[in-house]
């Protein structure tokens, strides 16, 4: 392991910050205080600031040297609507709301980073800190790139970093190509006829409806996929009917469809729609299908996933990086800056042994042990790649 030595000095301050922002979480495009600590600190540390991106976005710009090259390094700020378990002294202070997906640590590492390189500047171009809102859910990413993040810093790549509890702690994986799954929801609303339960025959029963389009649009998946072509379909909400001894009028299904691949999602959503319409019309009433596709495929470009490869390996060493890590269905909102930029999004190592909480889970807390280790990837991969 080769931490950073300006870095190391940093692991009390990464640590206090993390523990801060970690104790007052805000949620998506309400990250007031937690955007006011960024730029404070990102200002005393030397850098050029710029807040109001995107609400409540923060962008710090260091630069270095004569050289026109530049890149981005992204963290997000958010936390997530859940009553934190953890138990830990500096545990949540808000009722409701927790940072469960550790990006007060990508937070705390961003800064930790910038500090270590404005202090030692042995690099010869621009650096863009890239602190978004909203990664949860409401696309704060979309947002910055729609209102100008590359334009306003131009910049060759952009990288992105999440810790990840279910590998271990000194270890990091990425691929080029899709790492992680687009994220689209659908909600299906099925109308019949309202009846006495006891005389269906006067009705038109979407209880029915809903019994047989569970089963079916499992067999989007199974049976029209290429074998080779990932999808999940999941149904996850069921709502209707109030009581025993009636046939409810409606009928709502919810749910989520991941995919890597852009065709495969037409197909999933044509499927969806053909069979809702089917079944609607087997029984005899009317069905809607409401598709919305949130968050793309996170897909990484070659070049830059080789680079972020070289990064980790000089601070883990080349053994400790997969570069071929099995991609997941979870969705990541840096896949729009993605989209607009080449660039590459790792998974940092952060378990501490098989009964690691995952994100997401109440009893969830930040591996501090990775704090330098992703600090360090930071500052090798700006070092490397503006090179002085
Ligand atoms: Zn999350
Ligand atoms: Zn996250």
């Amino acid at each position: 392991m080769k931490i950073v030595p300006e870095v190391t000095a940093l692991v009390p301050d990464m640590k206090a910050w993390r523990h801060h922002i970690h104790a007052h979480p805000e949620t998506a495009f309400e990250e007031v205080a937690t955007a006011a600590f960024v730029a404070e600190k990102l200002r005393s540390f030397g850098l050029e600031v710029h807040t109001g991106l995107a609400k409540t976005g923060v962008v710090g710009v260091l630069r270095n040297g004569s050289g026109s090259d530049a890149i981005g390094l992204r963290a997000d700020l958010d936390a997530l609507h859940i009553q934190e378990k953890s138990g830990a002294t500096h545990a949540s202070k808000i009722a409701g709301r927790m940072h469960a997906c550790g990006h007060d640590g990508h937070t705390a590492m961003l800064l930790g980073a910038a500090a270590a390189l404005a202090k030692k500047r042995s690099f010869d171009g621009t650096l863009y800190f890239i602190f978004q809102p909203a990664e949860e859910n409401e696309g704060g990413g979309r947002v910055m790139v729609d209102e100008g993040l590359f334009e306003r810093f131009p910049m060759r790549a952009v990288y992105g970093m999440h810790n990840w509890p279910r590998k271990p702690l000194g270890t990091f994986a990425m691929r080029a190509g899709p790492f992680m799954g687009a994220y689209d929801i659908f909600e299906i609303v099925a109308t019949g006829k309202g009846a006495h339960a006891a005389m269906p025959y006067a009705g038109k029963d979407p209880m029915l409806f809903v019994a047989h389009a569970i089963s079916a649009l499992q067999t989007i998946v199974a049976r029209n996929l290429h074998p080779q072509d990932a999808g999940v379909v999941s149904v996850t909400q069921v709502h209707g009917g109030d009581t025993w001894n009636v046939i409810p009028q409606e009928v709502v299904l919810r749910g989520t469809v991941r995919t890597f691949d852009p065709a495969v999602q037409d197909l999933i959503e044509q499927r969806m729609r053909a069979i809702v319409a089917g079944i609607a019309a087997m029984f005899e009433m009317t069905a809607t299908v409401r598709y919305e596709r949130r968050y793309p495929a996170t897909v990484n470009a070659e070049a830059e996933t080789k680079h972020a490869i070289a990064a980790a390996s000089a601070v883990v060493g080349a053994a400790n990086v997969d570069t071929d890590p099995v991609p997941e269905m979870g969705s990541e909102d840096f896949s729009f800056m993605l989209q607009a930029k080449p660039g590459c999004y790792v998974w940092l190592g952060a378990g501490r042994g098989p009964d690691t909480p995952n994100v997401h889970n109440p009893h969830y807390d930040f591996n501090d042990d990775a704090l330098p280790i992703g600090a360090s990837y930071w500052v090798t991969l700006a070092r490397q790649q503006l090179a002085a």
